[in-house]
């Protein structure tokens, strides 16, 4: 049966993959998305989709609409953006997530919330577990992220035991691939475009801290995944891949890959930047059937096409 799905954050890196996902889906798609760090570019291609709309809108504000489900994406997502405006962070992650609960709580429907694996922080458990409730600093450059996610998802459960509302919540680990912004700080896209320019590529600290890199489109059938498993399964459930990488190794796969002459610089590490991190994805395996299938070095590769077609082009402009 068609449904019309809210996607809040529609035209962000994941959101926007989501949306083409739910429109192949046979779905009616609406995008809500106040532009902070979404891209119109993102979604260009659904703009003639007779199936697909948008709505400007800040999701801190409350929004009344007819629909049949709600994928709850808004909120900065890398650490350069998210510390860009801490406040406005922590209220888009803990007023967003109230705005949606209430809609989805009036309306009777299913909501999904994008967390993230940040809720464990700095982990003392390896690989981490859902049953693990993290480390987190309350009062670091991290937190406004951090604990916004966290009390986005105590939200969750509060709404869901005390109306019954149908939740599903998802621990986003590190994911990458096309449409991320190439200026968000995030480390993927900025190896990438050092290697296509020729830079040096900076790793902060000393590049044996650890990720584990999902590529999009895996992620997103993980999402949906997620959302049309058994009713009686809320989650959290960790979504990401465990093929766990240094950073550093991360740096040389990509000179490799893009077959860049750059070098490696280091630079200081952030504050409270987690030192290890790998998802135990038992629980997604069992529940929803699904698993990482992109290898890093293919999602890579694909990746690396689209910011050399993104720089191409945009060298391509600045010459006309
Ligand atoms: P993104 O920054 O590309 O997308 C976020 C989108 O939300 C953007 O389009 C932005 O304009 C929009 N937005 C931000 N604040 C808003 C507000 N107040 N009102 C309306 N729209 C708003 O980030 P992303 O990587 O696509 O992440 C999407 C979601 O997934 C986020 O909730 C993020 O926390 C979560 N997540 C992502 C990752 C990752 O590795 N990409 C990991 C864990 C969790
Ligand atoms: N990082 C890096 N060089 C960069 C950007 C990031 O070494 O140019 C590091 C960053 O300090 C972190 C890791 O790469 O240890 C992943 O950073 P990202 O911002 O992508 O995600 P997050 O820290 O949220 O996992």
């Amino acid at each position: 049966m068609k449904k019309k799905i809210l996607v809040t954050g529609g035209a962000g890196f994941i959101g926007s993959h989501l949306c083409m996902k739910l429109l192949e889906m046979n779905n009616e798609v609406i995008c809500m998305d106040n532009f902070i760090t979404g891209n119109i570019n993102n979604i260009n291609v659904l703009l003639k989709n007779p199936h697909f709309e948008i709505i400007r809108h800040d999701v801190t504000i409350p929004l009344d609409l007819d629909i049949d489900e709600i994928y709850n994406l808004a909120c900065p997502a890398s650490p350069v953006s998210y510390q860009e405006d801490p406040v406005q962070t922590i209220k888009t992650c803990v007023t967003g997530a109230i705005n949606m609960l209430e809609l989805a709580n009036k309306l009777k429907i299913k909501i999904l919330q994008a967390s993230t694996s940040e809720v464990y922080g700095d982990p003392e458990i390896h690989p981490q577990v859902e049953e693990y409730w993290g480390r987190v600093n309350p009062i670091g450059i991290r937190s406004c992220y951090d604990e916004g996610k966290r009390c986005a998802e105590t939200l969750f459960f509060d709404y869901h035991r005390q109306n019954n509302l149908k939740i599903k919540v998802a621990r986003i680990f590190n994911t990458y691939g096309p449409f991320m912004q190439p200026d968000d700080g995030r480390v993927v896209s900025n190896f990438i475009i050092q290697a296509l320019k020729k830079d040096n590529l900076t790793i902060f600290g000393d590049g044996n801290h650890t990720r584990s890199f999902c590529y999009v489109e895996d992620l997103v059938e993980g999402l949906t995944s997620l959302m049309n498993s058994p009713n009686d399964f809320t989650g959290p459930v960790n979504l990401g891949n465990n093929n766990e990488t240094t950073i550093i190794e991360l740096a040389e796969l990509i000179i490799k890959l893009s077959g860049s002459t750059s070098g490696i610089v280091f630079k200081v590490l952030p504050l409270d930047d987690p030192q290890i991190r790998c998802p135990n994805i038992v629980k997604a395996e069992k529940i929803l059937g699904w698993k990482a299938q992109i290898s890093l070095e293919e999602g890579l590769l694909k990746t690396i096409d689209y910011f050399r077609n993104l720089l191409n082009s945009d060298l391509q402009t600045s010459f006309n």
